[in-house]
Order: structure tokens, then sequence, then C-alpha cells
């Protein structure tokens, strides 16, 4: 059996290595003169900035990722600061007067009948999830406490670049179940390069070939079956063929079949798919900024969501004696066209939290369009499968359900996978 992967990203790497693993013949195609997408490294100055990523894995050692590369065979640690995950609650923000919370005590700071109420939700939504609004509109339901809704929107656009408005409240509880089971994130020694490249060399260990500087143009479709794909006017024959590339950029890979009527039903299905855009600031710091390596929360910030210091658990993704911070803001689509103001915000919500802290600006980066922070934004994914027989879309175009990032891309692949071995 032949399979053709569109796509040297996470979710492609993992389906060939799988695939490959399991005796298929494996051939993927990278557009881009390297592999690993938005996960891998760049190295600026000595500080392993990334593509996308901010170094973190969801779930850590125990997440569904974790798991994928031990069964894979993909030599990878993952180390996580146990317990670490704060959020900084500002009394005084002129006078720089905060308290950084527990991420697991964030009702603290409610009223005694907020807490009592969020006891209450929080063993009872376990066996009840809650469904058919948003999480901010449920919060708004049950919970009249404005620092809720700032956490909740500091929460989403850490997690997953979104609104809390924008999430539906079955993925949000659905997400919060796999924190309950998996626990909370860790970073790759190595950061995001180390993941992937471990898989790329899974998959030439287990015979694949990756080729780099390859666009895929086309994916041929006869009777209604994927078999093959056309790159630079040349044919290559498969018998299945996985897309890493989302569902709306595959579509446009199907050009044959795209006045097909039972084909349209598909395209009007992927237009709930929607991705989410975000931006990063990268930090270069001379002393540490947040002193460990989980995650701070920032619900008081006017845009920045988050902030890690992954140089806490590995040390080497910055020069010596300095740290890496990066800090995570989601921007909603309306405010693409004023990108510039958005990172002004950032850095001026930095400057605050950071005050007196010896650090500068190394690189902002934004996400948008054909590189998003996710191509389908949690709870928009409509799955793996297509239309088109042996076709199937992996990575974060086609998460698994409640999965953080790159945790749902495991869990698509670990979906995908289950449809093809069985
Ligand atoms: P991609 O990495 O996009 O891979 C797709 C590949 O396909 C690309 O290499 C592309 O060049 C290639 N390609 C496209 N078209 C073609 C074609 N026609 N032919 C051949 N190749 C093609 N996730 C986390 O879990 N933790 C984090 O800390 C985190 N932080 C993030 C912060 C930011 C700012 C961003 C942007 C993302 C973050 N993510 C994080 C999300 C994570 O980076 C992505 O979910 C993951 O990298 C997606 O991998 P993928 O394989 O689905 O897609």
């Amino acid at each position: 059996m032949k399979v053709i992967v569109i796509g040297a990203g996470l979710g492609g790497l993992l389906s060939a290595a799988k695939l490959s693993g399991a005796g298929y013949e494996v051939e993927v195609f990278e557009r881009l003169p390297m592999t690993g997408g938005r996960f891998t490294n760049i190295d600026i100055k000595g500080y392993q900035l990334t593509t996308g990523a901010l170094h973190m894995l969801p779930h850590g050692p125990t997440g569904p990722l974790a798991q994928l590369l031990e069964e894979v065979g993909a030599d990878v640690t993952i180390k996580r600061d146990e317990g670490k995950a704060f959020m900084r609650i500002f009394e005084d923000i002129d006078n720089n007067i905060y308290e950084d919370l527990p991420f697991g005590k964030f009702g603290k700071v409610f009223s005694i009948w907020n807490r009592i109420k969020l006891a209450y939700f929080m063993m009872n939504t376990r066996r009840n999830p809650p469904r058919d609004c948003s999480f901010a509109e449920w919060l708004s339901k049950h919970l009249d406490e404005p620092l809720a809704h700032q956490m909740a929107d500091s929460f989403c656009g850490w997690a997953l670049s979104l609104k809390a408005a924008d999430v539906p409240v079955e993925e949000a509880f659905e997400i919060f179940e796999n924190l309950y089971r998996h626990g909370g994130p860790g970073v790759p020694i190595g950061g995001c390069k180390a993941v992937t490249d471990a898989l790329a060399d899974v998959v030439r260990n287990n015979g694949g070939t990756i080729h780099t500087d390859k666009e895929v143009s086309e994916i041929i479709i006869e009777d209604g079956k994927a078999s093959g794909v056309i790159i630079d006017g040349l044919k290559y024959p498969a018998d299945l063929v996985l897309s890493n590339i989302g569902h709306h950029y595959t579509n446009d890979l199907c050009k044959d079949v795209q006045s097909d009527e039972e084909y349209k039903k598909y395209q009007n299905k992927i237009k709930i798919v929607k991705p989410s855009a975000g931006v990063k600031i990268c930090l270069a710091a001379n002393e540490p900024l947040i002193g460990h390596g989980g995650v701070l929360f920032t619900p008081s910030a006017r845009r920045v969501n988050g902030i890690n210091e992954v140089t806490n658990i590995d040390p080497n993704l910055a020069p010596q004696g300095k740290h890496l911070v990066m800090a995570h803001q989601t921007t909603q689509w309306d405010r693409i066209p004023y990108l510039e103001d958005e990172i002004d915000l950032g850095i001026k919500d930095l400057e605050e939290i950071f005050a007196g802290k010896d650090y500068e600006v190394l690189l902002t980066q934004s996400y948008y369009n054909g590189w998003p922070v996710n191509r389908s934004s949690s709870g928009s994914d409509i799955g793996n499968t297509t239309p088109i027989e042996g076709l199937y879309v992996v990575g974060d175009g086609a998460k698994g359900k409640g999965g953080i990032e790159v945790e749902g891309v495991a869990l698509g692949v670990k979906n995908t996978m289950n449809l093809i071995l069985g």
C-alpha cells in the first residue's frame, strides 16, 4: 500500500511515522525547504524561537501527543513543571501590586456566594456537561463575576487563540475534562523542533521518504477515489492520500470534482471550519521574568492572554544565563487590518506586567490566513474524512474532540489511523 502525505507539519509527520511503522510505503511532500511546519525552531541570536507554537505540549508527558510519540518510537523527552500555572490579578497596576493565584484556586477572589456556585458547577457539569451555547454565554448565565469572564478569555485566548464567546460550551468542558484526565502543559527538551525532527527520523528509519521544496498542486481523483498527487506537472500515484493542510486548502487541490453535486455538500460543510488568529511576542530576558516552566495567565491585560518562560525547563532554548519568554494573544479577524495596533497593545501589557525587569523584545510574529494559530478553531472541527475515498485530512485542521492544539492534532491522527488501520 502506497501513501502520500501532503505537508510535513506535526500532523503529517505523526501520520507518516505511524503508517510507515505499520508497513505502508510512505512518501511525504512538503512545499517549504524544511520540515516541521508551525512546530519547529528558528534560531535568532541564539534564542530558539519557533515558526508557530510556544514550545508547549498542552498535556505534557502524559497527554495524547506524548502517548502517540511513544507509540511510534519517537525519541522525545517532555518535562512538566508540576502545578505551575498562575493567574496574575492586578490590584493596583500603576504601582505594580498584584497576586499570582494558582490556576486551580482561581475562584479565591470571587464572592462567597459565587465560590459556592462554582464548587457546585464544577461537580455537576462533569456529570451533566452543558451544551448549545458559547462558554461566555454559559458563564454569564451562571456566574455574575466580571473577573470570571476575564479569566475565561485569558484561558481560551492562551490555549485556543479564541475569545470565550467563540468557544462552544461543549468543547470548553471537553477540554477541562482532558485537563483533569491528562494534566497541564510540558515542554519538549529541544523545543518544537525536537518533536518534529524525531518524527522525521522515525519516518526515514521505517523506510519512508520526505521531500522538501515540493508543493502539491492537485490531488488526483479517479472514480471518486484519491489515486495520487501532482507536483510540478508530474503524477505521483498512491492508494491513500493524507492531507496536512486543513479542509479548505485540501478542497482547493481537489480540482476535478469541484462541480460534482455530491461534492458540493462537503464544500458547504467545510464553511463552518474557521481558523483562529493570534500574535506572539518573544522576549529575550537577562533575568527570569516568571521563574517557572508553567503558564502565567494574564486576565487583567488588554491583549496578552498568557506568557511562558520555557528556559526554566530547558535552559538551552536561550544563550547561557538568558531566558526566552513568549507571550500569546488571540486576534479577532476584524482586527487583522490593525495588527500593528494589536502588537503595540500587547507590548504595553508586557511593559506593565514586567515593570522594572531587564528584557528586550526579540521578535513579534502574527498568525492568520494560510499560517494561522489553528487551521480549525476548537469547536469548528468537522473530522478527518472527506467524500473522496482514500483522502483524509490530518493536523490542526481536523483535531479530535476536546484536544487543545497539538493534543488535538494527536487525537485527530489517532482517529484517522483507526479508520485506516482498524
Ligand atoms: P502545519 O504545521 O501548518 O503543517 C502543514 C505543512 O503543510 C506546512 O509545513 C506547509 O508548508 C505544508 N504545505 C501546505 N501546503 C502544501 C502543499 N500544497 N504541498 C506540500 N506541502 C504543503 N500548539 C501547542 O500545542 N502548543 C503551543 O504552545 C502552541 N502555540 C502556538 C502559538 C502560535 C502563535 C501558533 C501559530 C500556533 C501554536 N500552536 C501551539 C499550534 C500548533 O503550532 C499547531 O497546531 C501545529 O503546529 C499544527 O501542525 P499541523 O501539522 O497541523 O500544520
